[in-house]
């Protein structure tokens, strides 16, 4: 109801990716999500299953890039 009047107000609840976020309106606790259009679509199954994976790869990639950064720093060091 409220929102019918006023609109939604939606809150990140998540981060996925930098350019993916979870969205959820503070009212009736509808949720959106970043599609990969860049815009914003309702939070289906689907999407919560496609960003569980984008997730996944995102948090395995910034591992990668920070073990890479202490080992180049390392390497740094000694030359
Ligand atoms: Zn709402």
């Amino acid at each position: 109801m409220y929102c019918n009047i006023f609109g939604h107000e939606y809150q990140v609840t998540k981060k996925v990716t930098y350019h993916v976020k979870e969205y959820t309106c503070r009212h009736c606790k509808k949720e959106l999500t970043t599609n990969s259009n860049g815009t914003l679509t309702e939070l289906t199954p689907k999407f919560k299953e496609i960003n569980a994976i984008l997730e996944r790869i995102h948090t395995t990639r910034m591992e990668r890039l920070k073990r890479k950064s202490i080992t180049s720093s390392i390497y740094s060091q000694l030359v």
